[in-house]
Parts: structure tokens; C-alpha cells; sequence
């Protein structure tokens, strides 16, 4: 039988969020009727905002966007536990590359066997096959012209964050 009330998880850095992810988003909230944002409080180096200031990027532009059934949170330790914990259907995730797909392909083979839970990918479009986050980071250090690749609001963060 067709499940109704699909409930996806897209979890990730967004360190910070680009049009890349939000092209995921757009597309993937088709899809499901709730998608929940999950900004990863992982212990990683290299951090340019805090999981806080994350998730608040983020609540902004869905507040602009008008994206009913989109919402934001962080989350702390295993992704299919926290999965568990929202009672998600599936993982969403994006694909931009050979390389993504490898690394992608373990991961969701893993999240089956520990949790039984599917991901579901999307395909990027392909103006932002090559956008990844670490490049923005680098870029706007260098004051690299981003418009096109990240929201306004998302390069007034940059900018002021770099400016130390
Ligand atoms: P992580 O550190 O978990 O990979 P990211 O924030 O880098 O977190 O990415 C979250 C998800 O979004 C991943 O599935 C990644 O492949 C996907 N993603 C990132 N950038 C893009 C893009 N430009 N197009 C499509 N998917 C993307």
C-alpha cells in the first residue's frame, strides 16, 4: 500500500546553506509532505557559523520562501536515531558528482542496515553541480562573487563573519 504523510529528513552541515541545497529542498518537499531540515551538530573542525546561527539562516529563508511543511532544527549524534526519534520516513539527500555518490551510496547502505530506513536521492540541478559549501567558505574568503550560488541574506552573513 502507498504510505500517506511522508515525513523526510534532509540532513546535512550547512555550513553555510547554498541554492544548491535549497534546489534540493524546492524539489524534494514535492515529494513529501514534511521535510525537516537537519542541521548536524557534529563535533567537526572548520565550522564558519554555530549550529545556532545555522538553523536561524535557515528558518529566515523559509520564512521568505513561503515553503509550507519545510521547518529547521539541529540535532546531535546518529542521524538514523534522531530519524527515529521524528518517526521519518526517509533520509533525503542531494547528488552532485561520481565522487558524492560513492561516499552516498555507503552512507545509505549503512542507514538500511542499522535502521532500516531508505534515502531518497535528488539530483542537482546542474548550475549548482559544482557548489559545495567548503568552496563558498573559501571563495567569500577570498571575496569571490557568490550571488549566484548563495541567497543575499546568506552572503551578508559570510561577509560579516569574515570580516572578524
Ligand atoms: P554533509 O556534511 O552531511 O555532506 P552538506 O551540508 O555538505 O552536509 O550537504 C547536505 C546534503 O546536501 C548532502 O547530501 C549533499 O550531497 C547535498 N548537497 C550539497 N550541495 C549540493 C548541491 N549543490 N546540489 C545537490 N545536493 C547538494
Amino acid at each position: 500500500m502507498k504510505k500517506k504523510n511522508v515525513r523526510a529528513i534532509f540532513p546535512g552541515s550547512f555550513d553555510p546553506i547554498t541554492n544548491g541545497h535549497l534546489d534540493v529542498i524546492e524539489r524534494g518537499i514535492k515529494l513529501f509532505d514534511e521535510l525537516i531540515i537537519a542541521v548536524g551538530r557534529s563535533p567537526v573542525k572548520n565550522q564558519l557559523f554555530t549550529p545556532e546561527e545555522r538553523v536561524e539562516m535557515i528558518a529566515e529563508l523559509i520564512d521568505q520562501r513561503k515553503m509550507p511543511g519545510v521547518s529547521v532544527e539541529s540535532f546531535e549524534g546518529l542521524t538514523v536515531e534522531y530519524a527515529a526519534g521524528k518517526k521519518a520516513d526517509v533520509i533525503l539527500r542531494g547528488l552532485r558528482s561520481l565522487t558524492d555518490v560513492q561516499y552516498e551510496f555507503q552512507l545509505a547502505m549503512t542507514n538500511r542496515a542499522v535502521a532500516g530506513i531508505e534515502t531518497i536521492f535528488i539530483m542537482t540541478s546542474e548550475q549548482y553541480g559544482f557548489t559545495s559549501s567548503t568552496l563558498i567558505r573559501e571563495v567569500a574568503s577570498l571575496g569571490g562573487d557568490l550571488s549566484n550560488l548563495i541567497p543575499k541574506s546568506i552572503q551578508k552573513r559570510l561577509k560579516q563573519r569574515l570580516k572578524g
